[in-house]
């Protein structure tokens, strides 16, 4: 069933984890061009069929109610009309629990507003940029590096991201990483605020432990009217 609202479709799903998927939309028209690291609502109406492991809703949807939630694009800013988002499945969740069950073809709300501070254009040209991430906190450093590395060739560009699965590269939790001077070590980095910008985002308890130990470097958090060093988005 199609539905005035929905206006998009699906292009492709591709299931990293049980839990963990790329997914790919097409929107009916073209958005206005973004700024990488932006986020847009994605929604489907609490009719929908959930996915065949999700776990009973923590709050059960009403039906004929659109449930909207907002995703980081991980596409380029100048794809304003096919996106890329990294999504992981909350099983007791309303939104996530309906978007795991859609397949490619299958039609699905995207919202007409891109926003978000969470923003590299808003570091100096010739900072080094560190994106810290959890899981599918990865999608906007996708989306920046995409968009600008051939930009800032004089940038140092380091993305850290934690796991709970098993891959190649260190087994310790990510404050610890970064206490351990990895940054320093290996690429020559140093936790400057005159120098090294910080983008965090993910779960909240990482955020916390990075920010804390920004904070002892002198970092402060950006925002467009007091700007900082460190960039936080946290989901
Ligand atoms: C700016 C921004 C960008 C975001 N970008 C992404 C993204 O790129 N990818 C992505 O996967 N998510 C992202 N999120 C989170 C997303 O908006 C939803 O909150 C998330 O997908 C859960 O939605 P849901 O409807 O399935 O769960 P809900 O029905 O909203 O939540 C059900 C229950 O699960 C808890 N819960 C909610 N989220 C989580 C979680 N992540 N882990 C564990 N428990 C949780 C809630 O407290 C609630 O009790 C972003 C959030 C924000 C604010």
């Amino acid at each position: 069933m199609d539905t005035p609202l929905y206006n998009a479709t699906v292009i492709g799903k591709i299931m990293v984890t049980p839990d963990i998927m790329i997914f790919r939309i097409d929107t009916d028209d073209a958005r206005e061009e973004f700024e990488a690291g932006q986020n847009i609502l994605l929604g489907l109406y609490g009719y929908e069929m959930r996915s065949s492991n999700s776990e009973p809703e923590s709050v059960p949807a009403e039906p004929d109610k659109l449930i909207k939630r907002p995703y980081s694009i991980a596409s380029a800013k100048t794809e304003t009309r096919q996106m890329e988002f990294y999504i992981s499945q909350v099983k007791s969740g309303q939104l996530t629990s309906r978007l795991f069950n859609l397949n490619a073809g299958d039609r699905v709300y995207v919202g007409s507003k891109i926003s978000g501070l969470f923003r590299l254009d808003e570091t100096p040209d010739g900072s080094d940029i560190v994106m810290v991430a959890t899981g599918t906190g990865i999608a906007p450093y996708i989306s920046f590096l995409r968009s600008h590395i051939v930009e800032r060739p004089e940038s140092k560009m380091v993305v850290i991201q934690g796991s709970a699965h098993r891959w190649d590269g260190y087994r310790l939790c990510i404050e610890d990483l970064l206490r351990n001077n990895t940054l320093q070590n290996e690429f020559n980095i140093t936790p400057d605020p005159e120098r090294t910008h910080f983008f965090v985002s993910g779960k909240p308890e990482m955020v916390s432990h990075v920010s804390e130990w920004l904070h002892d470097f002198g970092y402060t958090r950006h925002n467009p009217n007091d700007p900082g060093e460190l960039y936080i988005e946290e989901f």
